[in-house]
């Protein structure tokens, strides 16, 4: 071991696991590629404001998880802990939404930083796959990410996910809700914390998870109550095109989500096999961000799923992706001779687009068969001095162990044709 280790709430995607984990990034994605979605990627790091901003001072995420730093320069910069923020600010840079072709349909992939109190499921490095659709008011747009998250876990062989969906209102009944429920809290036994919270974002208290809270919540005003006609007539347009699309959800009056953004539609993915951290991803809509962070009005919908949740629920459905092997050829030299001659089939094997390895460092024969066998190919090439003077080399079928001697000037060719 070295001195050093993996700072702590981090750790190493290593061999073979990351494999799932690149896999499960990939099935996240597929659908969003065939739907209209392209690929975004923006920097690690913005500028603190627009976090502050964009995300809300109130939000754990800004007052508590945040990584800041100062650049040597004096500039404030914060590590990225979400997406649409940095992915809504490129947008509006560059003009997308000017191109005249709304939404703007994005998708994202990378690494995230909150300072959180590291335990299962719950990194300070982790890493989302997101969607955003920038610029368009539509019941179906949100139906849609809906629907592609749920292709997405199902894809993988996911089952025993819930799909949890809410209306927030809009800037016309939330803040006459906000304060009927501010009045309720005001008459509630809370501590101080909770008590702040009431002020800043009352919804939030709504969402605590202590047993002694949640007692006294009975007979709050909800939301549901107090959504506008057009509010309610577009939460019911979504559910109904769930419906149609055979998507299953459930209502949860109570799911408020922990960013300041969202407006209306919100939902979230939970998953019943990862204990307190049960939330695979979420998002929802958030018709005021673009004029939030210094834009136009751009009603817009998003979400953003956890890969490295994903990768515990499929562990805690007992799931094993059907990931083939990555080397299908495997090439074992023996003598100085075999290896110059091999290598140059190793080569030609990879620019044939056929997946191949070769055994390096000189081994003997028993301990590359080894490696041969650790590497999953399908085929191993074994050539040694004998062979090649005849113009041969040894076929083996790893699978029934079948040994077959093949023109070497004609094994790219031969192994290409048995894999295909
Ligand atoms: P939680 O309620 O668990 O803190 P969140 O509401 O903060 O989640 P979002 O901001 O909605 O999470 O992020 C979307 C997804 O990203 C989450 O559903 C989860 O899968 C993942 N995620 C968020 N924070 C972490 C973290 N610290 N470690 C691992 N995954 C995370
Ligand atoms: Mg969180």
């Amino acid at each position: 071991m070295s001195t050093f280790q993996a700072p702590k709430g981090t750790y190493d995607l290593l061999p073979p696991k990351s494999a799932k984990f690149l896999a499960v990034r990939e099935a996240i994605a597929a659908p969003l590629k065939n739907s209209g979605y392209s690929y975004i990627e923006t920097p690690g790091f913005e500028n603190v404001e627009l976090f502050s901003r964009g995300v809300g001072e109130s939000t754990d995420i800004v007052s508590k998880e945040m990584y800041v730093f100062e650049t040597r320069g004096g500039t404030k910069l914060a590590l990225r802990p979400e997406g649409t923020a940095s992915v809504l600010r490129a947008a509006l840079e560059a003009n997308l939404h000017k191109a005249g072709n709304l939404p703007v349909k994005l998708w994202y992939a990378g690494s995230y930083y909150r300072y959180e109190r590291p335990q299962a499921g719950r990194y300070r490095h982790f890493s989302q796959v997101g969607a955003e659709a920038i610029g368009a008011e539509d019941p179906a747009l949100d139906a849609e990410m809906i629907i592609l998250a749920d292709q997405a876990y199902r894809s993988l062989g996911l089952r025993e996910f819930r799909i949890l969906l809410n209306s927030l209102g809009d800037k016309e009944c939330r803040p006459v809700y906000r304060d009927a429920l501010q009045g309720f809290l005001r008459g509630l036994e809370l501590d101080e914390e909770t008590r702040r919270r009431i002020d800043i974002n009352p919804l939030r208290v709504l969402d605590d998870k202590r047993a002694e809270v949640q007692k006294q919540l009975v007979g709050a005003p909800m939301l549901r109550d107090y959504l506008c006609d057009a509010c309610k007539a577009y939460h019911e347009e979504v559910r109904e095109l769930l419906t149609g699309a055979g998507v299953a959800f459930e209502d949860d009056e109570k799911l408020v989500r922990g960013l300041d953004y969202y407006t209306r539609t919100t939902f979230e993915f939970v998953h019943d096999g990862l204990g307190s951290q049960s939330a695979v991803g979420g998002g929802g809509r958030y018709d005021g961000l673009s004029e939030m962070i210094g834009g136009p009005a751009l009603p817009s919908v998003g979400w953003a799923l956890g890969v490295d949740r994903t990768v515990l629920a499929l562990e805690a459905e007992g799931i094993e992706l059907d990931l083939p092997s990555t080397t299908s050829v495997y090439a074992v030299p023996l003598g100085e001779e075999a290896r110059r001659v091999l290598f140059g089939v190793v080569t030609e094997l990879r620019k044939a687009g056929v997946a191949a390895d070769f055994s390096y460092g000189g081994k003997g024969l028993k301990g590359a068969m080894k490696n041969a066998n650790r590497s999953g190919a399908r085929y191993t090439i074994v050539a040694g001095e004998r062979d090649l003077a005849e113009g041969l080399v040894q076929l083996k079928d790893m699978e029934s162990g079948e040994q077959t001697a093949i023109a070497l000037a004609e094994v790219v060719a031969a192994v290409a044709a048995r894999l295909a």
